[in-house]
C-alpha cells in the first residue's frame, strides 16, 4: 500500500513565535484517526526549534531547500549536514518557486537529490508544465522530460526516499486548481513513466502528491483519485484548521 501523504510548504511566511503558534494550533486540530503521514516545512530560520516541538508527534518536519554541495563558500546556502545535524531528514527540492525565481534546472536537482540521497535524507521533488506548455499540449512531454533529467539516473534503490509532487505551475497560489480528471490523468501518466524505467513494483510504490490550489473544500475530490496519494499544500498549509480539513480530505 502506498503511503497517504499531506505536507506543508510554508514558504516565507511565519517568524519564529508565529511558528510555534501555528505548530501548537496543528497539534491541536489535525485529525487523529486519518491514515497518513504529515509533513511540515517552515523556513530555515525556525526547523531547529519545529523538531524540537514537534518530537512526541507523529509530524515531521521538511526543509524547503538545500544546496547540493556538501560544505563550501556558497554564502548564504544551507547543507544536507546542517539540516541532518538538527534532526531535519527531508527536503522539498524542484519547488516551482525555486525553479522561476532562482534559476534551478532539472540538471541542478538531479545534483541536489544525489545529494540529499547520499545524507539518507527522504526528497519531496516537486515538477509540472507551465499555463503555455498545458495550452500548447506540451504538458506531457514538459513532465517526462523533468523526470528523465532529474531523477531518471537513479539506482531501483533510491526510490524508497522519492516523494513525487506534481504541481502544474498556472495552479500554485493561483486559486486556479487541476480538475480531479486532470490531476488523475497527469498522476497515471507519471505513474507509467516511472514503471516504463524502473518497473512495476517501484511506480506502484511511490507516493505522488498533487499540488497547487488545493483547499478543504476540493481536497477530498482531488485525494479521491487512484493515483493521487496526497498533497502538497502552500496557502491553505498556513492555517491550522484548513490543513486540518485538508486532511480530512484523505479519509
Ligand atoms: C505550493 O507552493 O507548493 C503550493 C501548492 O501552493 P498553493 O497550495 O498555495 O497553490
Amino acid at each position: 500500500m502506498r503511503t497517504k501523504i499531506v505536507a506543508g510548504n510554508w514558504k516565507m511566511h511565519k517568524n519564529a513565535e508565529e511558528t510555534e503558534d501555528l505548530l501548537n494550533d496543528l497539534i491541536d486540530k489535525l485529525p487523529n484517526d486519518v491514515e497518513a503521514r504529515i509533513i511540515v516545512a517552515p523556513t530555515f530560520t525556525n526547523l531547529s526549534s519545529a523538531v524540537e516541538h514537534l518530537q512526541f508527534t507523529n509530524i515531521g518536519v521538511a526543509a524547503q531547500n538545500m544546496h547540493q554541495a556538501e560544505a563550501g563558500a556558497f554564502t548564504g546556502e544551507i547543507s544536507a549536514n546542517m539540516l541532518k545535524s538538527i534532526g531535519v531528514d527531508i527536503v522539498i527540492l524542484g519547488h516551482s518557486e525555486r525553479r522561476a525565481y532562482f534559476h534551478e534546472t532539472d540538471a541542478l536537482l538531479a545534483e541536489k537529490v544525489n545529494t540529499a540521497l547520499k545524507h539518507e535524507m527522504e526528497v519531496i521533488f516537486c515538477f509540472g508544465e507551465e499555463l503555455k506548455e498545458r495550452q500548447s499540449q506540451q504538458h506531457f512531454n514538459v513532465v517526462e522530460n523533468q523526470l528523465k533529467d532529474a531523477l531518471f539516473h537513479l539506482e531501483k534503490n533510491a526510490w524508497k526516499n522519492i516523494i513525487l509532487a506534481y504541481e502544474p505551475v498556472w495552479a500554485i497560489g493561483t486559486g486556479e486548481t487541476a480538475s480531479p480528471e486532470q490531476a488523475q490523468e497527469m498522476h497515471q501518466f507519471i505513474r507509467r513513466t516511472i514503471e516504463t524505467k524502473f518497473g512495476r513494483e517501484i511506480a506502484d510504490e511511490v507516493s505522488i502528491l498533487y499540488g497547487g490550489s488545493v483547499k478543504p473544500e476540493n481536497a477530498k475530490e482531488i485525494f479521491s483519485q487512484p493515483d493521487v496519494d496526497g498533497g502538497l499544500i502552500g496557502g491553505a498549509a498556513l492555517k491550522a484548521t484548513d490543513f486540518a480539513a485538508i486532511v480530512e480530505g484523505l479519509a
